[in-house]
Order: C-alpha cells, then structure tokens, then sequence
C-alpha cells in the first residue's frame, strides 16, 4: 500500500496542537494530512465533504474535551453511515480513560490510540500501509474478534526537541488585532494532582515523568520561524503551567530563552506574550522576568480563594501565593484573569462568602466562575462515585454538592448564569480577550490612545464586575428560600440586560484597538511610529 492519507478532525477556534504536533509527525514520515475543523455540530456537513474530496485512509479524531464528546460520536456515525469504510480512530485525553466505552459502543471508530499520539499515528499510518502488525502500534486498543486488546503503552514523553514542529496554515491566524500562534513549551504538568483536571490525570496515570520540557533554543527556533516568516507578534503558551516548581529554574529557564531569541534575532520588545501559570510559581525574580520577556497577560491558576477549597480540590497552592502573584503581576504591569471553582463536592456557602469577598476585593481583574467538574480518571470523578453524589450519565456526569444550600445555588446559577442566551459566559470571555488585548496594545504601540484605551479598558471591567457580583449577591440569596420560576426568570433577565450592555460597551473599545493597530502598522511602515498618537488631529481622524 502507498502511503496514507490521513485526516485530523479536532475542534479548531485556533491552531489546535494536538494534532498539529501529530500531523507533523506523520508528514515527515512521508504520508499527506488534512486537518478538518470541528468546533460545532454545523461543521459536520464541511467534515463529510472534505472526507469525500480528500479520500483519506484513516481518520484520526481528536477528543480532547469530555463535554464535546457526544457531538464528535454523532459526527462518527454520521460519517460511517456517508460510506467512509477506512480505519477511524480516536485520541486524546478522555479517550485515554475511556476506551473501553467507546470502542463497546460500536459507532464506527475501529481502535482507540492512548496518551501522546504522534509515535502511535505513525505505527497505525503504517499498518494501514502494510509494513507492521496491528498489535504492534504502540498505545493503541482494538478488537480483536469479540475482545478488546490493549497494546503496550509508552509511558514516557517523546523527546520534544526532536519532534518536527507543528504543522501550520500558509497564514498565520489573527487574534487581537496581531498575527498570533500558539504553542507549547513543555509537555504534561509537574503536580499534576488538582482533582478536576484532566492533564493531571493523563500524565499521573503514567509511570514515567508526568512533566517534560522544551530546550529554550528548540523554542526559540519556532518562534523564530513563526515572527521572521510569517509577521507573527502574539505568542499564546498553551502550557498549562508555563513555569516550573522550583524559582531557580525558572530563573535560568527565562533568562536562557531570552538570551535564545536574541541568538534567533527576534526582537521581543516588538512581541507579547500569553501564559498560564500557577500562583505559587510566581516570585519577584520570576515576575520581572516575565516582564523584560514581554509577557502582557497572565491566566493564573487561582480556582479558589479560600483554604479549605485549595485543599479540596488538591491544588497544592496556598493563598498567601494567590496574593503575592496579584501583587507582583501587577507591580510588573502584567494583567491577571483568573477563575474560581466555587462549586465543588465539599463547598460550603462560608467557603463560597469567602470567594466572593476575592472577587470583590479584586476589582479590576476579569474573571470567569463556575463547578469543578468530572472528567475521566480524575480524582474528583473518583471521589463522586465513591461517595454516590454522582448525577446523570456517562460521558457529561453531573454530581450533588454536599451542602443542599451550595448544591442549590449551583442549580440557580445554571438557570440563571448560564442560560444560553444570558451572555454571562460570553461577557467574561469578552472581558478576559480586551483586557489581554488592552495590555497587548500598550506594549506594541505605547502613546496616549493605548493608554486611554487600557483606562476605558479597566473602567469597563471594574464596573462590570461591580454588576456580575451584584448578581451573584442576588443567586446567593435565593437560596435561602423556594425558588419560584419567576425568580429565576427575573434573575437571568436582569443578568441578560447588565451583560449585552457591557458587550457593546466592550466591543466599541475593541473597534477603537481596531483602527488604532491598523493605523499605528501604517504609520511604522511610513517611518513614523506613534505619530498617530501624538497629533490630534490624527487621532480625531482614525476615531482612536
Ligand atoms: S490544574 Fe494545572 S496545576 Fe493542576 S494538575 Fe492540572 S495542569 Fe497541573
């Protein structure tokens, strides 16, 4: 057989990696991909007609979210009963755990591939081509007749520094209002404990190490790629702790890629950049670090502002961190959003008057709420089914909270906060977006419109956030009485209104950042950086 065609089906708001890094993987090894994007059951009509086109041999499908999965079984079967009769298969984390349940659920995927893919999709690419054994391809489960097989699993990371890079478009995606790429740095998380999360569940689930790095020149050289060949100037670390554990490391680590991307020519005072990082892994050193790289933003792991929460959910993190990291980020002029799990089995509502305090006491920070929530082989669905509080079905589990007050405001909050069409959720993610973007501005193009805009910005939020703790208030206090239909209605109405202003509001500073990036790249080609900002007549003119 020749080699494969292979499709990569995955949701794709932006370059997903998680099958980027594969598909590299299996062009170098000589076989041609596609990737086809699935972020929402109205993409499955473009999916079946780029299988049909494209005619792959096998599809590879990438689940990485357990609440997607039901929407992804429906596009398998959907795309078994359109006469696709090559191999499907399925990775990611969720597939990981639960490969037993899927593979006996018989919707057309043929065998399941466990933990990092990129070794197994090429052994699977091969025995599809006819040069090695199915029982052969590593971290992969089929049948066998009427039996499940489990191949052996590799239970250490690939070496990354010798993975080819991700694959990426011919052009580099845009994302506020810069050419942006995203990637990682380093694979797996070194606590990898926290009871709701599925990455600490994957690479916990290994015997080997749960937690594996990049060399900084190895990074360097794709953002280098990424900013001499294809203009890009906002890099998103998707690395879900960017930093290490220890602040020694960290300090060479940032110090050496700083020193890598000097070496690679880029200039990082004309960059920003994105990350996600543990409170407790943020000391002054590592602060003014992140600084001098050019880091605007911040998702730092608070989840919960309160001593018995941080031990529940196992976070490892004390609050003294959570304090010291919001000081010293903002010391350094880098934007923190954040999000509080305040629902989870053991919350009490003197737990959940505690996490509301930090929400008020931290006003100018964009932040989303919400319920720790099961996912496959975590501590957490371990702890609900030992002690029956689990609800619903497989695969989206739902759970009773304990405390029949806090399990109360929990089912408010989902008929209230989190009714389609309330907006809450679109508002927070809103708010997180032009905050970041606020911070980004002012890096790239400082002058009195991006402050001005990074001012609205803050304005904006505070009083935004102002309203959604109103409304938490309110959901707090219903749940000290029978809740009738009507309050909840009038609750959702009045979170409805408060949202969509804030929205619109939001969107006009986003159109403001529009004009004066778009302005600001017009007049740096011209020669005359930041003119813009300093004439007011120009100001007037580019309405910024
Ligand atoms: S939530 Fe973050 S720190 Fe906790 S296990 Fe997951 S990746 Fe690691």
């Amino acid at each position: 057989m020749p080699p494969q065609k292979v499709l990569f089906i995955a949701s794709e708001d932006e370059e997903n990696l998680s099958v980027r890094y594969p598909a590299a993987a299996l062009i170098k090894a000589g076989h041609s991909v596609e990737i086809a994007p699935f972020s929402v059951p109205n993409d499955t009509v473009r999916v079946l007609t780029q299988i049909k086109n494209f005619r792959p041999g096998l599809v590879a499908i990438s689940m990485a979210f357990q609440c997607k999965a039901p929407a992804f079984f429906d596009l398998t079967r959907k795309i078994r009963a359109a006469g696709f009769s090559g191999h499907i298969t399925v990775g990611g984390h969720f597939p990981t755990f639960e490969y037993r349940k899927i593979l006996e659920a018989k919707m057309g995927i043929e065998s399941v591939v466990r933990f990092e893919g990129e070794q197994a999709l090429v052994e699977l690419a091969e025995f599809l081509e006819g040069k090695r054994d199915l029982s052969s391809v590593s971290n992969l489960v089929y049948w066998v007749g009427s039996k499940i097989h489990e191949n052996p699993t590799i239970d250490h990371f690939p070496d990354l520094n010798a993975l080819p890079f991700p694959v990426r478009s011919d052009r580099p995606q845009v994302r506020l209002g810069e050419n942006f790429a995203t990637l990682v740095a380093s694979r797996g998380c070194w606590h990898s404990a926290c009871a709701y999360c599925c990455i600490g569940a994957f690479h916990a689930r290994k015997k080997g190490q749960r937690h594996a790095l990049r060399s900084v020149e190895n990074i360097a050289k794709e953002i280098a790629w990424l900013y001499h060949k294809q203009g890009v100037r906002l890099f998103q670390f998707h690395d879900d702790n960017f930093l290490q554990e220890k602040e020694a490391d960290n300090i060479v680590r940032l110090d050496g890629l700083m020193a890598a991307l000097e070496h690679e020519k880029v200039d990082y005072d004309s960059t920003a950049f994105l990350i996600k990082a543990r409170p407790d892994s943020i000391t002054k050193e590592v602060a003014t670090r992140l600084w001098k790289l050019g880091i605007v933003g911040v998702f730092l792991g608070v989840e919960n502002a309160t001593g018995t929460g941080l031990e529940a959910l196992i976070r490892g993190s004390k609050l003294h961190h959570i304090d010291r990291a919001f000081e010293l980020l903002h010391l350094h002029g880098i934007i923190v959003t954040y999000n509080l799990l305040i629902f989870h089995p053991d919350a009490t509502l003197d737990e959940i008057n505690e996490n509301i305090l930090f929400m008020k006491n931290h006003p100018m920070y964009p932040f989303d709420f919400g319920r720790a929530e099961v996912v496959a082989g975590s501590p957490l669905e371990r702890q609900v089914m030992k002690e029956g509080l689990i609800r619903g079905s497989w695969p989206n589990w739902d759970y009773r909270i304990k405390d029949p007050l806090v399990d109360q405001m929990f089912r408010i909050n989902l008929a209230t906060f989190r009714r389609p069409e309330a907006g809450y959720s679109r508002l927070a993610h809103t708010l997180i977006a032009l905050a970041y973007r606020a911070h980004v501005v002012q890096r790239l193009y400082p002058g009195k419109a991006a402050q001005q805009m990074d001012g609205d910005t803050r304005d904006l939020i505070v009083r935004s956030n102002m309203v959604v703790l109103d409304h938490i208030l309110k959901m707090y206090a219903l749940t000290a009485r029978l809740v009738s239909k009507k309050d909840l209605d009038d609750l959702a109405g009045s979170i409805h209104t408060g949202c969509l202003a804030f929205i619109k509001e939001a969107e006009q500073i986003t159109r403001r950042m529009d004009r004066l990036q778009m302005a600001e790249k017009k007049f740096r080609q011209a020669g005359v950086p930041g003119e813009v900002q300093i004439s007011s007549f120009l100001r007037k003119l580019f309405r910024v």
